[in-house]
């Protein structure tokens, strides 16, 4: 018996595991279904890409995307203790202050800017310190200029209030290694007399009493049936990301009724929230073969390798993401839409191809998607994953492709400017052939991917398909809150992983807020 349970030690999961434990009157227990991982790659930034499809990852894929060609998206996320956190691409970028006072308007009060600005600050003075990279590209710091001659301003923080303009990425990193809320937070907390962590626990429901959640039922790893119970006094908490957490939800009898009955699970809270909302930052591209300059292509040496691992320098120290321009589409807009994203390399087939020739990818992400989709159940049988359907690219009035479009276009003006444009050696994808708007339409129904920021799927606000309340308590059943990417609301114009980080702060603040009322 724990006073508090959590579960999944992800980016949430391990600022709450920490922040919590910080009072020593209060036990926790935190729950992970992977391992902690000794492999390197989850410490070479360079080398991030390469944990997909390996045993760290959940090893998913979308269902067929209508908007993408049919094509089952790649989608990777963190199994291990670090989660998503261990293996995502260090980039620290909150978003738009407009993106929190949107969501305080539309349902969540307490979340404006001005109120979540003390937990970013918090985690940024403490255990998630913001650094600079250490070796960006020639490249990156050449689109930087070329960005700026196409009018886009330099800006030297992306997290300042407004962070429209063009500028280097900050990343969640210390000497060149990832340091992420795995290295400051569960580490340092760990030694802690009143944290127990299990790990190879796959938890598969929620244990309900009275409309009350009372605990948790895992298989330890190897088990195929055998289910163990972790009680809480208190409360459970979910922290299993943007996938886990509705699909642990659904599993455990709480979820819209068709799907659950579909499944074969017995309803216990019908909920027609849990699993809609599915929101994505969907990333497209163009592919660009350089010349005159070294990219990560040529990376992986021996030398580089001592570089890094002796002296935390060279070019393994990159995250690839490593310089962005955030930008309206229209000047009406209260914060940026689009991103362009420069990655020192090739990143081909999703990610899975090792790149062979030199090059670069100016990516264009889409960072309001107005399509929404779903994470489904598919059958009571927790192994089972669920169907994960983004609709990319789906919205009724073609706004997310058309948005993309105008991406592709002014990656290609930055592209043609000077010093960008002399280390360009020709466009490899879309080519340049593909010139009318039907052209890079197909493009971007061809090559989109996902950038990995799924949320929303456990949205918080004040309306009846909310699925938790703006304290984060799941609607409906007693002692349990939610914790991680799945309460986002609405994308930020940003990524997700600080403003998880940041949420994952105020629960702590309000869990121990309410502990203190009640004892
Ligand atoms: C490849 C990649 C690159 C990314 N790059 C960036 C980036 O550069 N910048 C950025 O801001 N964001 C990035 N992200 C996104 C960011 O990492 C996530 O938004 C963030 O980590 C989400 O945190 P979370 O706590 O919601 O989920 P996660 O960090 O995914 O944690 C969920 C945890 O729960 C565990 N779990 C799930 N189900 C169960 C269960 N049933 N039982 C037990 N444990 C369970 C999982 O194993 C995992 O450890 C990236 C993500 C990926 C995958």
């Amino acid at each position: 018996m724990h006073d508090i349970v959590i579960v999944g030690a992800g980016t949430g999961g391990c600022v709450l595991a920490s922040r919590l434990t910080e009072n020593p009157d209060l036990s926790v227990l935190l729950i992970e279904a992977g391992a902690r991982s000794r492999k390197l790659e989850t410490k070479v930034p360079a080398a991030f890409f390469k944990l997909f499809r390996t045993e760290v990852d959940w090893g998913d894929s979308t269902t067929p995307q209508s908007g993408l060609d049919g094509r089952e998206i790649v989608f990777p996320r963190g199994r291990m203790l670090g989660g998503s956190a261990a293996m995502n691409a260090m980039m620290v970028l909150r978003g738009h202050p407009a993106d929190y006072d949107a969501w305080a308007a539309n349902g969540c009060p307490g979340w404006s800017w001005n109120e979540v600005v003390p937990a970013f600050a918090r985690s940024a003075q403490g255990p998630f310190p913001l650094a600079q990279q250490r070796e960006p590209s020639v490249l990156t710091e050449a689109f930087v200029h070329a960005a700026r001659a196409v009018g886009i301003p330099f800006t030297d923080d992306l997290n300042a209030e407004d962070n429209a303009g063009v500028g280097f990425v900050p990343v969640s990193q210390r000497r060149g290694r990832r340091f992420s809320v795995l290295d400051g937070y569960l580490n340092q907390a760990r030694r802690r007399p009143n944290l127990t962590v299990v790990t190879g626990a796959l938890v598969t429901r929620i244990v309900l009493e009275n409309g009350r959640a009372v605990g948790v039922a895992y298989r330890l790893h190897g088990e195929d049936v055998l289910e163990e119970e972790a009680l809480a006094e208190s409360e459970v908490v979910l922290c299993a990301g943007a996938i886990g957490t509705p699909h642990l939800l659904q599993l455990s009898g709480i979820g819209p009724r068709a799907a659950l009955e579909a499944a074969g699970v017995e309803v216990l809270h019908e909920h027609a929230g849990v699993g809609a909302n599915l929101l994505d930052h969907l990333a497209n591209g163009l592919l660009v073969k350089t010349k005159g300059v070294e990219t990560l292509a040529t990376a992986e040496s021996l030398r580089n390798f001592a570089r890094w691992a002796i002296r935390g320098r060279g070019p393994l120290t990159s995250n690839l993401g490593e310089a962005a321009a955030f930008v309206r589409t229209r000047p009406d807009l209260a914060a940026p839409d689009l991103e362009l994203l420069l990655a020192p390399v090739l990143f081909e087939e999703e990610g899975l191809k090792q790149p062979t020739e030199h090059g670069l990818t100016l990516a264009v992400v889409l960072l309001r998607p107005k399509s929404v989709g779903s994470v489904t159940v598919r059958s009571a049988d927790p192994l089972v994953p669920p169907a994960i359907d983004p609709c990319y690219l789906t919205d009724p009035e073609g706004e997310d492709i058309a948005t993309i479009l105008h991406g592709l276009r002014l990656a290609r003006r930055v592209l043609s400017q000077e010093p960008l444009a002399g280390f360009v050696d020709g466009e490899i994808l879309p080519g340049d052939e593909a010139r009318s708007d039907d052209d890079l339409r197909a493009h971007i129904r061809q090559l989109s991917q996902t950038l990995y920021h799924p949320a929303g799927t456990c949205r918080m606000g004040s309306d009846p398909l909310a699925v938790v309340d703006p304290a984060l308590r799941v609607r409906g059943i007693e002692g349990l809150r939610i914790a991680d990417a799945s309460v986002i609301p609405e994308l930020p114009s940003g990524h997700t992983n600080w403003p998880t980080v940041m949420i994952a702060e105020r629960a702590a603040d309000l869990i121990a807020g309410e502990t203190k009322t009640r004892s």
